[in-house]
């Protein structure tokens, strides 16, 4: 579903030049729930980044879903980011002025599509992470969990084939983080939907298929 090739990521700076990705390769396989685990600045974030087409690598190849990416222009990787992939954060990035129903509408704005359509897939994506009950609340007023709760829902409204989630559980206790931690896996075997996590947290990782460990920019497991 997701094949890397030698990727390789630099950053550049006028005085300083790190090399935060040495020669990646990695296919991530249909259906997979694969974890990303290693020390602060290992390059997690950025292999997760380049994997959702944040951000493009300095050398090497990625290919979504059988297709190349390094030819797409800027509107065919929104589009393309848009309708296969769903991002969830560590800090939500919920907008606090929207009311749960409307953050969790918003990746469907860019598809043609009846507010009334919005309205039923976003309730239905809400049902999935067990928040039928907080649709008309704001952000500000939900726990921590239940924010991240309506970020999968934001994630999975439009459908997509692969998750990508940057450190789901890092902002909360076990107990939460368990919840969202059983929402994931309901989704990868559910529904089939690939995903990649990025964690800090070994016992969290030991749930998914496959744990890979990057230390300075080089994978090591
Ligand atoms: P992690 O997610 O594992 O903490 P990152 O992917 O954020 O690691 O960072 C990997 C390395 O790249 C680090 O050394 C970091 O300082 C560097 N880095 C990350 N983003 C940038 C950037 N925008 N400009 C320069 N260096 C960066
Ligand atoms: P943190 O670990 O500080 O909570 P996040 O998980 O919020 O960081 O963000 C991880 C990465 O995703 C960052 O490199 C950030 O620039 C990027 N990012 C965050 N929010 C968005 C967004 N809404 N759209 C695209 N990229 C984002």
């Amino acid at each position: 579903m997701i094949q890397l090739q030698n990727i390789e990521k630099v950053y550049r700076t006028d005085t300083v030049q790190t090399l935060a990705l040495n020669s990646i390769s990695l296919d991530v396989a249909k259906g997979e729930f694969l974890s990303i685990m290693g020390p602060s600045g290992c390059g997690k974030s950025t292999l997760l980044n380049i994997m959702g087409l944040l951000d493009a690598p300095t050398k090497g190849e990625i290919k979504i879903a059988n297709q190349k990416t390094e030819h797409l222009s800027d509107k065919q990787l929104a589009h393309f980011r848009n309708n296969k992939l769903g991002f969830i954060f560590q800090s939500y990035h919920l907008i606090n002025d929207l009311k749960v129903l409307d953050n969790v509408e918003l990746p469907l704005l860019y598809r043609k599509m009846s507010a009334k359509e919005r309205k039923e897939l976003a309730l239905e994506a809400l049902g999935k992470v067990g928040l039928s009950n907080r649709v008309k609340h704001f952000p500000t007023q939900l726990s921590g969990g239940q924010k991240q709760r309506v970020a999968i829902a934001r994630a999975i409204v439009g459908q997509p084939e692969i998750i990508l989630a940057d450190e789901p559980t890092g902002n909360l206790d076990s107990a939460m983080g368990n919840e969202i931690m059983d929402i994931l896996i309901q989704l990868n075997v559910v529904e089939g939907t690939t995903i990649v996590m990025v964690t800090h947290d070994e016992h969290m990782a030991k749930k998914t298929h496959r744990l890979v460990r990057l230390f300075d920019g080089s994978q090591v497991q």
